[in-house]
């Protein structure tokens, strides 16, 4: 090897490690030792990086896959259909990128039309209907393995122990985000405070721990969220809509919740004008949101465009610029 490949991989080498161990403090420990920004930073120095030299992308690298390999007390959710994580963007000019790459690819003249929804910041988890009733929860876990956390799901008051149909089908999987209310959130910490025990990072952190929690009574306590955003894998005795915005509705109808902030909207202007708009209200906002997800909505265009090794190529996540570096991590401490 030359020095300089030496060098590169040597480099490579290290970031993938940083990064892992992130990911496991994040994932599993519901912990982070670095603010986000820092983690982007380093996650794009080594997409970049690995972009340039294809050839030393390894399959483990945490480019390759979503999120961490749980290793907590639950037991294990193998999803049949991965839960994958979102490209970002970081700015209009790469939202206007995304959606070229989307035009080309599709060959495709005119606007395409996108489902704009608010990016909730919290953690991905699967719910498993079968025959009407809510057998199975699950989080995201790496995509290919979550936690089996059914006992905690179902003290979420916004969940369906069953659904509010009347030929409910054999089996549906409905998907979307746990997260924590800022008013519960601020709630939360100051009994810690109180109590002189540790307190929370953030919304998102506090909505993994608590989820992740052994004991379903301390979930309870923590008044979780749900908002659904899409289906998983759907038995063939239910018709589904050929657009994304319309299996939210379906997925409404069923007694799931789904964001009220949700539109369907025109081409790469509507997207920048309802993130534009959003940001503008986001702390009005009754839960925290770190970007808009945007997303193809005919879902036959979806199929065409289908998926690299961690993300869908017809979904975007255009996040906010990084709020708050340094500050959330100093001064506190953290609960698991
Ligand atoms: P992500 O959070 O950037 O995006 C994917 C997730 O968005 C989904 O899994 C889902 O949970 C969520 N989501 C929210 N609203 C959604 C909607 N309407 N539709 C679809 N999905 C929606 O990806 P990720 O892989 O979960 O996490 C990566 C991010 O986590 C990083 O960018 C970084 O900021 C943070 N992170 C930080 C550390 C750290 O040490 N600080 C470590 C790991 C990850």
């Amino acid at each position: 090897m030359t020095n300089k490949a030496d060098n590169v991989s040597k480099e490579l080498e290290r970031l993938r490690s940083l990064i892992n161990d992130y990911n496991y403090q994040y994932y599993v420990l519901d912990d982070p030792s670095v603010p986000d920004a820092e983690y982007d930073r380093l996650y794009r120095e080594l997409t970049q990086l690995e972009a340039e030299h294809p050839e030393l992308i390894t399959t483990d690298s945490p480019t390759q896959r979503v999120g961490a390999k749980p290793d907590s007390g639950f037991a294990e959710v193998v999803h049949e259909l991965p839960m994958l994580s979102l490209d970002n963007a970081m700015d209009n000019d790469e939202m206007i990128n995304f959606n070229r790459r989307v035009i080309d690819r599709l060959a495709f003249s005119g606007d395409i039309e996108y489902v704009c929804e608010p990016k909730l910041d919290g953690l991905a988890i699967s719910l498993l209907y079968e025959d009407g009733v809510l057998t199975r929860a699950a989080t995201r876990g790496d995509g290919t393995q979550g936690e089996n956390i059914t006992l905690n799901a179902k003290t979420i008051r916004s969940i369906p122990l069953k659904l509010r149909i009347e030929n409910p089908p054999k089996r549906i999987e409905v998907r979307g985000e746990v997260f924590m209310l800022k008013s519960s959130f601020e709630t939360i910490n100051e009994e810690a405070r109180e109590q002189g025990s540790k307190v929370f990072a953030n919304p998102r952190n506090a909505a993994a721990g608590s989820l992740r929690q052994l004991d379903p009574q301390i979930t309870a306590k923590r008044n979780l969220s749900f908002y659904a955003y899409s289906m998983g894998l759907v038995s063939d005795d239910f018709e589904l809509e050929g657009q994304h915005f319309a299996r939210l509705q379906q997925i409404k109808q069923l007694g799931l919740p789904v964001s009220s902030e949700v539109k369907v909207v025109k081409g790469i202007d509507g997207c920048l004008e309802y993130y534009q708009d959003i940001s503008e209200r986001r702390d009005s906002l009754q839960y925290e949101i770190d970007g808009v997800v945007n997303k193809v909505n005919e879902i036959a265009l979806q199929e065409r465009l289908g998926f690299v090794a961690r993300a869908p190529r017809w979904a975007i996540a255009h996040k906010f610029p990084a709020q708050e570096e340094i500050t959330q991590l100093t001064g506190v401490d953290f609960q698991v």
